[in-house]
């Protein structure tokens, strides 16, 4: 698979690159390091994914070895293609690329089956008749040992044919299911005679009817490492208890590779849930427009805010990888994009709130300019025309005389300022409507100042932004604000998370103007609008109005 926006090597360093340094240098790996990325496709990916991915993939980069993406997709109920697709873009568009073709834990399902029937067969495993609720409450709990099912002593030939009869579709779903035998008082919940595989009588989206068993998780994971040679099987902390079950299988089956798993802490961000249940429960009761609403923490709602990969990068590179939880502030994210738009964004002009300025000495049609995309790299110029008729802020400009020079860098009645990339021009009259307020300022220019210093009698206050009223064009403005009003909206026992939603995360501002430049601005492509923040096309575009996200503030409103 080729990707043209592959993410650069990592230089970043963290415990689970020391422990493959300490694996290469003893030996105890001698060929190439593989890792994987194992999403199950029952919904969108999140930021948590991006951390996972990025160091999965950038690992694996780092060593010279490979990632395999891999689809954990043993809850056919919960999944679909939407969701595979989506997941294959996001890790694309975040610069990773897989090692080989796309891998599914369903390409394993006959392997699996086999190794079922020889646990079955070296008595390791069971067809156990305990309905849930029942299975449930023979477990035990934490202070409880559990107690063995009644069917746990069955023969092999017992075993082996009641599981084939599960195979073949002769039980009813929830009427047995096949669990290993390991310990039921086992102080580790997860060696209770975990489950293998239960009856689900779905269609899979990659097998189709031919099974109506399917692995559980746990049962699956290991033994996909295993075949698929993984050397490194990094995981997330809530399945250290589970590490000592991959162990069991990988021990009791003729397995071509023995994996080891490591696990590392969930990124959790305050202000924000990441929970695809919780995701998609946002989209499915339609407190958002979609999986990638700009709000949503998932990657595709990132993308289509604006943010930029790099920018997400770079964030899950300063969370760092270690086994300690805790909450991330969402800024951190946040100074991560600004931080990477003010660096590479190009700039451009936007007019929010126009106050129309008459410009008395130019009589031309237009006089084009050209302006460059960035103040500091080169990122080509762009062409804007000046005309007689232009729209500048209506908070730029102040009949106030009395307000000092450095106080509003702005235009007042009687002074100069820099128009940007044009001329310096002097605020000479205002014409007002019948209520008194300011409709239109008569304006004259300094001449030759394009570009160039005026004399000091006409030094400009400062440098505003401005259209030019006849070629601007008509825009839409998404502005965003944090989808929860509280850090914690998991926080409640008594209340959903949905209680705490910010009423005012989306703001639209129905009509700006930009510069006529952005006429050919594509899709996702980003732009600093000076002073108002930095955004992003969006698809909803048309030829008629061009739509923009506010992918971020200029300056961050709230760490304080
Ligand atoms: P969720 O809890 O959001 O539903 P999940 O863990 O069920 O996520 P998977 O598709 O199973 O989602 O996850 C794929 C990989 O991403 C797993 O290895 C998982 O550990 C990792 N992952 C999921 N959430 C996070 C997170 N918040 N931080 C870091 N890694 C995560
Ligand atoms: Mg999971």
């Amino acid at each position: 698979m080729k990707n043209d926006n592959s993410a650069p090597v990592s230089t970043a360093t963290n415990f689970i690159h020391q422990i493959i340094e300490d694996d290469i240098n003893t030996g105890k790996v001698a060929g190439q390091i593989v890792t994987r990325f194992p999403p199950e496709p029952n919904g969108y990916l999140h930021i948590g994914h991006a951390k996972s991915i990025c160091l999965n993939f950038s690992t694996a980069q780092k060593y010279q070895g490979v990632c395999n993406l891999r689809f954990d997709d043993t809850n056919p109920e919960k999944e679909n293609q939407e969701y595979i697709d989506s997941i294959k873009s996001d890790i694309e568009w975040l610069g990773f690329n897989w090692n080989e073709e796309v891998k599914f834990t369903s390409g394993y399902f006959d392997q699996l089956h086999q190794w079922a029937v020889y646990l079955i067969e070296q008595g390791k495993a069971y067809v156990c008749d305990l309905n849930a609720d029942q299975a449930k409450d023979y477990r035990g709990d934490f202070t409880t040992p559990g107690r063995n099912s009644p069917t746990r002593d069955r023969s092999v030939e017992e075993n082996l044919a009641l599981f084939e009869k599960m195979r073949a579709g002769e039980f009813e779903e929830g009427q047995c299911s096949l669990r290993a035998k390991i310990d039921m008082q086992s102080s580790n919940m997860n060696l209770r005679d975990p489950l293998l595989y239960r009856i689900l009588k779905v269609e899979h989206h990659q097998t189709g009817d031919k099974w109506c068993i399917y692995p559980t998780y746990d049962y699956a994971h290991g033994q996909s490492d295993a075949i698929e040679g993984i050397t490194h099987s990094i995981c997330t902390l809530e399945f250290e208890g589970h590490r000592p079950l991959y162990e069991w299988f990988l021990e009791n089956l003729p397995v071509p590779a023995t994996p080891h798993q490591y696990e590392f802490s969930r990124l959790e961000l305050n202000y924000t849930v990441t929970s695809k249940r919780k995701l998609k429960q946002l989209v499915d009761q339609k407190i958002v427009n979609g999986w990638d609403d700009p709000r949503m923490p998932t990657i595709s709602g990132m993308r289509r805010r604006g943010f930029t990969a790099a920018a997400i990068r770079k964030f899950c590179e300063m969370v760092g990888v270690t086994r300690s939880n805790g909450v991330v502030d969402v800024g951190m994210l946040e100074s991560a994009v600004r931080d990477d738009l003010e660096q590479n964004g190009k700039r451009a002009m936007c007019v929010i709130n126009p106050l129309k300025i008459t410009i008395s000495n130019f009589d031309e049609v237009s006089q084009m300019l050209s302006l460059p995309s960035h103040p500091k790299l080169d990122m080509g110029e762009r062409e804007i025309a000046f005309t007689k008729n232009i729209l500048i802020e209506k908070e730029d400009f102040s009949e106030d005389t009395t307000l000092g020079r450095k106080k509003f860098k702005r235009l007042v009645i009687g002074d100069y300022v820099r128009l940007r990339g044009a001329y310096v021009i002097k605020a000479e009259q205002v014409v007002k409507d019948d209520q008194g307020e300011v409709i239109e300022v008569i304006a004259s220019l300094v001449p030759g100042t394009v570009g160039a210093n005026p004399d000091p009698e006409f030094k400009p206050r400062g440098v505003i932004h401005w259209v030019s009223a006849e070629h601007a064009l008509p825009c839409e403005l998404r502005i965003y604000d944090r989808l929860f009003n509280d850090e914690n909206p998991d926080k409640d026992k008594q209340k959903s998370f949905t209680d705490f939603i910010n009423p005012n995360s989306l703001q639209v501002i129905e009509q700006a103007w930009v510069e006529q430049s952005l006429k050919s601005a594509k899709h996702e492509e980003g732009f600093q609008f000076e002073r108002t923040g930095y955004f992003v096309v969006d698809k909803d575009s048309s030829d008629e109005k061009l739509v923009f996200n506010q992918a971020i503030a200029l300056r961050d409103s709230k760490s304080k």
